[in-house]
Formats: structure tokens, sequence, C-alpha cells
């Protein structure tokens, strides 16, 4: 069973281990057949009567016998998702858990992911990074998911909407302080790319006054020796209140 990744907005970024993956297999399975096949007309890559099949969040439990009954049978599968990395923020966990269990080989083929490109433009260390996927919808939620990520000592990479970008933007300033750095890395790959960096406070008050749209990745600075020393001094004055209470 092959993984394969496919290109986050540039179609020549596939890997020519891809298309030969994706010329030579017995059964295709795709996020968004749609999308694939398309990929596959532009570098020429005919089905030939393969089955191309649809495999994502909604239909997993009922796709997968299928292709369990393929590798069975000793065909080579091969699963794409929509764009990027397959698992990275995308279906085929439960695909790649299963067809190991059964014994079967499972192969990568490496290609683009939006966080590896966004954290290597971003100007944020990359020694050590912490991709969170998407953050909870609502404020509320999404206040505690930053919490409990703020003393990580790594960059951390969020996927985001354009619709929620701002208010995340905002949130992360009152939660993780004003002075982070942090970077917004929009349709990367594609012809309107843009690398927006600064502050949390910056690049909250910039998408609060010119929302943008099209595809995102948050990336947001390691706490520096103040939010260290911070939270030192929480613990102290914990231990100072608990000695008080007794
Ligand atoms: N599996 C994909 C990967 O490896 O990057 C990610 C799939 S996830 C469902 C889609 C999200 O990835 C988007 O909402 C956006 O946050 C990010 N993304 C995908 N393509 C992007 C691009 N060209 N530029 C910036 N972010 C992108």
């Amino acid at each position: 069973m092959y993984l394969v990744a496919t290109p986050i907005g540039a179609a020549r970024d596939i890997t020519l281990r891809t298309l030969d993956i994706l010329a030579a297999a017995d059964v295709i399975a795709a996020e968004d057949t749609r999308s694939l096949r398309k990929l596959m007309d532009i570098h020429g890559i005919a089905l030939e009567g393969r089955p191309l099949i649809a495999y994502h969040d909604h239909n997993g439990a009922q796709a997968r016998p299928r292709l369990m009954a393929a590798l069975e049978e000793g065909k080579s599968v091969v699963y794409a998702s929509e764009a990027g990395t397959p698992m990275v923020a995308d279906p085929g966990f439960d695909l790649a858990r299963e067809a190991i269990g059964a014994g079967h080989g499972l192969i990568s083929a490496p290609g683009p992911s939006a966080v590896i490109t966004a954290l290597t433009l971003s100007g944020l260390p990359t020694d050590r990074f912490l991709f969170a996927g998407f953050l909870p919808n609502t404020s509320s939620a999404r206040k505690t998911a930053l919490r409990s990520l703020a003393q990580v000592p790594a960059t951390l990479a969020f996927y985001e909407s354009p619709k929620r970008v701002a208010a995340m933007l905002r949130d992360a300033r009152n939660v993780l302080g004003a002075e982070r750095q942090a970077a917004l890395c929009r349709e990367l790959t594609k012809k309107f790319e843009e690398v927006l960096r600064g502050t949390l406070d910056e690049l909250a008050a910039e998408l609060g006054e010119n929302p943008r749209k099209g595809e995102m990745v948050v990336l947001i600075d390691r706490p520096g020796e103040l939010s260290v020393n911070l939270s030192d001094i929480e613990q102290a004055l914990r231990a100072v209140m608990g000695d008080m209470s007794v």
C-alpha cells in the first residue's frame, strides 16, 4: 500500500516517484477523486480501466474493506489525500493502521506538506516544532487549547481557515502575549503566495484591518525568557498560597 503526497498548489511539485506509483498501481484511492484525476491528467497518467475509489472522512468505514480486499488479492493500492501529505490533518490514518495490522507493506512517497513549507518560510526556529493542526472553532475552546500550548518550548504550527484567522490571532495574542513573534503563510506555492512576519499583536491588527482569503498556516515562536519567568513566578505564588491555606 502506497501513501503518496500531492502538491499543495503548484502541480509540478509532484515527485517523479509519486508519478511512477500512480502510473503503476492496480487500485487508486483518493480523498477527492476529481482533483486526483485532474492532477493525473496534467501529468499525462491515464486510468486505463483501473478503479479510482473515493476514500475520505465520511466513507472510510465503508470504503476500507474494498481496499483491504484488493491488498489481500496481492494488488497494489495507492492513496492520495486532496492535497499535501495524507494523514497530516487529512484522512488515511485508519487505512494505514489497518494495512499495518493485516501485515501489508506500507510505503510512503513523501512530498509537499503545507506545515513544512510554511516552517521553512516563517523565519522562526525550525529545530523543534509542534504541529497542532486546526484549533477549535469557538473562542473559549480555542483559548483553552492555546493555554495548554503556551509553555511548549518549540515553534507552534497551526492550520487555519480564512474565516477564523483574525479571531484566532486575537486569541493567540491575548493568551500567548502580544510580543511573541509569529508568521502567517498564505497560498503557498500558488500565484498569490504571501508571508507576513511580526508580533502576534501586529499580525492580529493587520488581519483585523485587512482580511485575507485563501489557505493559510500560522506559526508562533516559542515563549521567551519573560514567559518562562512568569511561569516560575506563577509556580512560586501557587506554592506560597498553598502554605497560606494550611
Ligand atoms: N495534508 C495537507 C498537508 O500536508 O499540508 C493539509 C490538509 S488540511 C485539510 C488543509 C489545510 O492545510 C488548509 O486549511 C491550510 O491551513 C493548509 N494548507 C494547505 N495548502 C496550503 C497552501 N497552499 N498554503 C497555505 N496553507 C495550506
